[in-house]
């Protein structure tokens, strides 16, 4: 457990010059200690968006991390993408223009965890968001604050290509899921919902899961208003 980065101390790790969304409780500690293995990855993805939010660079460390997650603008697909096309949820791409509007106004650096998991390993990473008035644009750099493997999940493996009519809403900021009325993390749910029984997986969408929206809400007018 020594030198670990858990959500608790996040805040302690990233300091307290530039705001920052807690994400307490998405991390819990059963699944630290239940971890495979410990590894770390050092590098810095970074992506810059034009101000209608298409893609306009993209540097290696980004396009190598697209490849191995299998996402859908990996490859040359990247470049002129526009990044509001990804993001499915209406809630989560609202949330999204607010903090990049706020970032513009205030010229400040917003600073944010999240969870940008892969079918067989769970990461906590850091979003650092900042408007560059020079070049009008928007530049995105997010590393991995901590990472785990586990057993892979069908059920989050976009080539997995039996899906049932069911849908499993997914956080798109801290990864859980919703089970039986109850946000969960995707293992939870998996046994939950009986899903290593099932003959096909549901389909995966993504939603926000009520205290990420109201931590991203907060978020965002802390941006404006830094008291
Ligand atoms: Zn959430």
């Amino acid at each position: 457990m020594e030198g670990m980065v858990t959500v608790e101390n996040m805040a302690e790790i990233l300091g307290n010059d530039t705001f920052m969304l807690d994400l307490s409780g998405s991390w819990p500690t059963a699944h630290v200690e239940n971890r495979m293995n410990n590894q770390s990855d050092h590098r810095e993805f970074i992506h810059c968006t034009d101000l209608d939010g298409r893609i306009c660079f993209v540097n290696s460390a980004w396009k190598e991390f697209a490849m191995e997650n299998n996402w859908a603008l990996g490859g040359t697909k990247a470049l002129g993408s526009n990044l509001n096309a990804v993001i499915t949820d209406p809630q989560t791409r609202h949330l999204y223009s607010l903090l990049m509007e706020r970032v513009r106004e205030s010229g400040r650096v917003a600073r944010f965890g999240y969870r940008c998991d892969s079918p067989d390993c769970r990461r906590l990473m850091e979003m650092r968001m900042q408007y560059q008035d020079a070049f009008k644009q928007f530049e995105f750099r997010s590393r991995v604050l901590h990472m785990e493997w586990r057993e892979p999940i069908a059920l989050l493996d976009s080539r997995q290509a039996t899906r049932s009519s069911d849908t499993l809403l997914v956080c798109s900021w801290c990864k859980s899921a919703l089970a039986d009325q109850t946000w969960v993390e995707v293992e939870q749910a998996v046994t939950k919902l009986r899903l290593f029984a099932a003959d096909s997986l549901p389909c995966i969408s993504h939603g926000i899961c009520p205290n990420c929206s109201e931590r991203m809400s907060r978020f965002a007018r802390q941006a404006r208003d830094p008291a």
